[in-house]
């Protein structure tokens, strides 16, 4: 999965992608987000969710973790999986993603769940897989994987609160079930 995660952060956008003039934050509906709106062509520019597919991995009873080859989190690990690009099938995202980063071809058997949180750009979508043989290997991207006993999982070492809900749902045997189950609700949706 890729660590470019953070919260919501309106000022990396400058630039109207239509015209080129400057992006101002305005909030055109109390009840909505601030929008960015160009000062010239008064588009407005939708910083929609990103979408990133992952899988957790079990192979011969193990879990597949990984980290990532980036200086700031070398002790940090993460499930493999990543963005979905536009058009992409998720499932399929998912399925390239572990080729890119394990090397190993898998078939998805199921889906752990869609995990989301407030303020967080990101939705995090997890399927399940499991191989009875294969030896991943780590991609371009990838630092070090590991396999882990479920009773072993590093649990103060995972990356995102994704990481750990996922394989929580997915150690307790549940599947279809987005977590976390607590909606964070916006103040004045309902009347
Ligand atoms: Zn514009």
């Amino acid at each position: 999965m890729t660590a470019t995660t953070g919260p919501i952060r309106h000022d990396r956008y400058r630039y109207c992608p239509a015209c080129g003039k400057t992006l101002e934050t305005r909030r055109l509906r109390p009840q909505e987000p601030e929008r960015l709106v160009c000062s010239g062509c008064t588009g407005v520019v939708y910083l929609d969710p990103r979408v990133v597919a992952c899988v957790v991995l079990e192979i011969r009873g193990k879990i597949l973790l990984m980290r990532r080859r980036r200086p700031d989190d070398t002790e940090i690990w993460l499930l493999p999986g990543g963005y979905v690009d536009e058009g992409e099938q998720v499932e399929h995202a998912a399925v390239r993603e572990i080729w890119e980063e394990v090397r190993l071809r898998i078939n998805l058997d199921g889906l752990v769940g869609v995990f989301s949180y407030c303020g967080w750009p990101p939705v995090i979508i997890v399927y399940s897989a499991r191989l009875d043989s294969g030896d991943p290997q780590a991609g371009e991207e990838t630092e070090d994987l590991d396999l882990f006993e479920p009773a072993h999982i590093p649990w103060d070492k995972l990356a995102f609160p994704s990481t750990r809900d996922a394989l929580k749902s997915y150690l307790q045997g549940r599947t279809c079930q987005p977590r976390p189950l607590t909606v964070c609700m916006p103040a004045g949706l309902f009347p």
